[in-house]
């Protein structure tokens, strides 16, 4: 790092003559750019590790690697340096992981945290802060896309003047990358997260989408995807507590929303309603933890944002040191219910969609008028900078779509091999069998499987209906006996059950199991097609009906062939059946 000049300015002293004082050395990049630029990834570490080579309460280390070799840095701040998961439990401490850059464009929560742990640490203005939490600091999650860096980065938002991108050097999206974890950063993160299972956790973002009044808003997940002590906590405790933080530091601030039409707000917002786990939130809350999503607003100067974000962090860490007992009671009930027998966790909610529920909510809105637009043919939406206050219809309702009952224990095959590296990832705890054992399971079996035309996130999803099969299978030796009953439960549940959205299966980590490897010649089946028929009534008539009801089929000879093909001894039993099963404690 180079060392920039210590500028001078001119203060007029109590004396009444004016002095040179220095500017504080401590200022960071974006204050010493007038709050217009962000530091890349070497001025940034170069920062950290200024703050820990002077405070002894901030340890700065890496809890992993990019996929372009980085390292992922991670400041741990604590007054009694409480710098690991055994000590931070012993000193009785909440956990606080503070994530920016997540979405390496939206990196007000770096410029926001480096600045707040500076006022901690070094100017001491609020030590007591740290009373009653240890501090985890990600500034850059996704340092790839943080150093690929430039001017062009983020269309929508105003400043700062070069940033990073969206996605990683794999260009795949964090912040979909919660269950599946492809990337090396998601899976150094889970890692980090469930060694740690920090008690709050606040991933900070910068809004798409309309624009208003408000510098920042905010979500928490109150649904029934959380344990209801601790969404009772987010709730009750947590949001009266900082939204009035920072509403009392001057910023506007709202639930994070999206209008239902884009061209009529009176049609209202959507807000609340679930996360999937492939989210930050969403994952946070079946890992039984609170999560804070900020997302400041686009149109907003860099500078204020960045304040909002302060504050926002500031507020989250008072708001955790005044109710620190409920917290920690909180998720400990949360965990303590899954391990144990509690019968109103065994059935785990998988789909929601939203409901049509909704109240009225004062919106500080900015005026728009729609004209047509030569350029796309096309409404066109102009704001016209002008404020305005209306009562607005807000939807916060969601509706449990689809749910499963835990069974006693999962049992997956040793060669769906991936599964066990990313199940330690998720903190979640299985055993081997020693020996092969043959097992009375529930599984499934799918129909209306359906690809997905494009790749999503570099892979290919597949829709499909699950039908309920109850059979004796062998497991060979090796394969991953993972009981249910441990605090992390609902994301097991959630990546091998599949119809949850985030469930391997889903994501197209099992696609082999659809294809169908040996087929019959026709000249061959014709022959055996026919002696089949007529050894077997039943399969005639189930064969006839096909013919007689589907035309599509009726008018495909191959299909016509290899339909007897499946239904003959030949057939393969194992295409379009989940490899994984279900185990129940009676059997
Ligand atoms: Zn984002």
């Amino acid at each position: 790092m180079k060392l920039r000049c210590v500028s001078l300015v001119f203060v007029l002293a109590s004396t009444g003559v004016a002095q040179p004082v220095a500017h504080d050395s401590w200022e960071t990049f974006f204050e010493a750019s007038g709050g217009l630029r962000t530091p890349r990834y070497d001025s940034t570490v170069a920062y950290c590790r200024r703050l820990a080579a002077f405070s002894p309460w901030v340890h700065f280390t890496s809890f992993g690697q990019s996929a372009q070799g980085r390292a992922l840095p991670l400041m741990i701040v604590s007054s009694e340096r409480s710098f690991t998961p055994a000590s931070a439990r012993q000193a009785g401490k909440a956990v606080v992981l503070i994530q920016a850059g997540i979405h390496a464009g939206e990196i007000d929560g770096k410029d926001a945290g480096l600045m707040l742990i500076r006022d901690i640490v070094v100017r001491k203005r609020y030590p007591h802060l740290l009373d009653s939490l240890v501090l985890l600091f990600v500034p850059m999650f996704n340092v790839d896309g943080h150093e690929r860096f430039g001017p062009y980065n983020r269309i929508n938002q105003n400043g700062p003047k070069e940033m990073g991108w969206r996605t990683t050097a794999q260009n795949l999206n964090l912040n979909r990358d919660y269950m599946k974890a492809d990337t090396p950063e998601m899976r150094a993160l889970l890692r980090l997260f469930n060694t740690w299972l920090p008690d709050l956790y606040i991933d900070c973002h910068v809004t798409d989408g309309i624009d208003f009044q408000y510098d920042v808003t905010y979500t928490m997940e109150l649904g029934r995807n959380i344990d209801a002590a601790v969404s009772g906590w987010s709730r009750d405790v947590f949001l009266p507590s900082v939204l009035s933080a920072v509403e009392a530091s001057g910023h506007k601030v709202f639930w994070y929303v999206m209008p239902r039409e884009d061209v009529d707000l009176s049609k209202g917002l959507q807000g609340g309603g679930v996360s999937t786990p492939r989210f930050s939130t969403g994952y946070a809350a079946l890992q039984n933890r609170p999560a804070l999503l900020i997302e400041t607003h686009m149109l907003k100067p860099y500078r204020t944002r960045v304040d909002a974000t302060y504050h926002f962090l500031k507020g989250s860490l008072q708001a955790v040191r005044t109710s620190l007992s409920r917290l920690k009671d909180a998720v400990h009930a949360a965990d303590r219910r899954l391990e144990g027998a509690d019968p109103s966790v065994r059935v785990v909610p998988l789909r929601f969609k939203a409901g049509t529920g909704f109240h009225m909510r004062h919106f500080l809105g900015i005026t728009q008028r729609v004209e047509q637009s030569a350029l796309s043919g096309g409404a066109h939406i102009i704001y016209t900078g002008e404020p305005f206050e209306q009562e607005v219809p807000f939807y916060d309702e969601s509706i449990v779509e689809d749910s499963v009952r835990m069974p006693e224990a999962y049992i997956v095959p040793p060669e769906l091999t991936y599964i066990p590296e990313l199940l330690r990832a998720h903190g979640i705890q299985f055993k081997q069998l020693p020996v092969p054992d043959s097992l009375d399971v529930e599984s499934y079996r799918f129909t209306e499987v359906r690809f997905a035309e494009r790749p999503y996130e570099g892979r290919q999803t597949v829709t499909y209906t699950t039908l309920p099969v109850r059979e004796r299978r062998l497991y060979p030796a090796g394969s991953l006996f993972i009981p249910t009953r441990q605090r992390s439960a609902n994301v097991l549940v959630h990546l091998l059950e599949p119809r949850s959205p985030d469930s391997f299966a889903a994501w197209g980590f099992m696609n082999g199991i659809f294809e169908q490897k040996e087929y019959a010649e026709g000249y061959v089946m014709e022959k055996v097609g026919a002696e089949l028929l007529a050894q077997q009534p039943a399969l005639r008539q189930a064969f006839e009906e096909r013919v007689r009801t589907d035309s599509s089929f009726a008018h495909t000879p191959a299909a016509r062939l290899n339909w007897l093909y499946q239904h003959s001894p030949w057939g393969d039993p194992a295409v379009g059946v989940y490899p994984v099963g279900r185990l129940h404690s009676n059997e």
